[in-house]
């Protein structure tokens, strides 16, 4: 429900929100469009699914909307635990409104459980715990492969500054805490997630989104897989498994 500058939400509210104007980069996933403001950003989320660096991908019906929602939640519960995100307001079901932020090209990965990459990096059996949960740096780069990169790196190639590298430890480690916590309560464990944060007006917010594409989530009883892992792994039912996350940690997907 949009008309001019001012789209109503399901709740009545009105939001003033800028007016889209072009696109400024198209994503694997996502597309951003410059605003009539400057300062701010419309994300759009789209069905495409990638996995393995881009080498697979796919159209899933109906992931941009959950995605959306999802992020929206979940960047409103982190704001609310004091975590400082990018996110203005949902405003429709595939676009949300943003802080335009400077990105820096570094991925922050937490795990609480072993699975994926570390696995055959350090030979490790899927699903032994990790304790204390471990923290690794990536360098955002696919035709590279998204290398693994440590806090030197980070200095030493001009990616980010020592405080940057501060920052997006205690602000990853924190988001953990808050997390884990969301999702135990829904009998859900977060097993790793990756974030990305960006700076506006020389301060550090979380970008970009916190979905199940971007995280590992398994049932706490079964160990069932209900994140990105279904597409990488051809399990089936991933957006089916997107929703069951939403609707057991309380989000209102109609
Ligand atoms: P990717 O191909 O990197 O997986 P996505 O489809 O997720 O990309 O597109 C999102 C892009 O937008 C990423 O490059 C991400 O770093 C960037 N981004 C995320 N949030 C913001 C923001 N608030 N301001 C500017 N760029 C952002
Ligand atoms: N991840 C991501 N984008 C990437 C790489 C990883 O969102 O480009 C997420 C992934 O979904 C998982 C966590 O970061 O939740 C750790 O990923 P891992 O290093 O195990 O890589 P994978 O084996 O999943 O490629």
């Amino acid at each position: 429900n949009c008309s001019g500058n001012h789209f109503t939400n399901k709740s009545g509210v009105i939001l003033d929100m800028s007016e889209k104007k072009e696109i400024l980069t198209t994503g694997k996933a996502k597309s951003l469009y410059t605003t009539s403001d400057p300062s701010k950003l419309i994300m759009e989320y789209r069905d495409d699914t990638s996995a393995f660096d881009g080498k697979k991908i796919e159209k899933l019906a109906g992931k941009g909307t959950v995605n959306n929602r999802f992020n929206a939640f979940i960047m409103e519960h982190l704001e609310s635990e004091g975590v400082k995100t990018h996110f203005i307001s949902q405003i429709s079901d595939i676009e949300s409104e943003v802080k335009k932020l400077e990105m820096l090209p570094i991925e922050c990965v937490v795990r609480n459980i072993a699975a994926g990459s570390i696995c055959k990096r350090l030979g490790l059996e899927e699903g032994i715990d990790i304790e204390p949960p471990t923290f690794e740096f990536f360098y955002k780069d696919d035709d590279l492969g998204d290398p693994m990169i440590n806090e030197y790196h980070i200095n030493s190639f001009g990616w980010g500054t020592e405080k940057d590298v501060e920052e997006m430890k205690i602000l990853t480690l924190k988001v953990n805490k808050i997390l884990s916590k969301l999702f135990l309560q829904a009998d859900l464990i977060l097993v790793d997630f990756k974030l990305e944060f960006g700076r506006q007006d020389g301060v550090m917010y979380l970008g970009d989104e916190m979905t199940p594409d971007g995280c590992r989530v398994w049932d706490k009883e079964t160990r069932k897989k209900l994140d990105k892992d279904r597409f990488r792994q051809g399990l089936g039912d991933v957006i089916e498994s997107y929703q069951e996350i939403a609707s057991r940690i309380g989000i209102d997907l109609e």
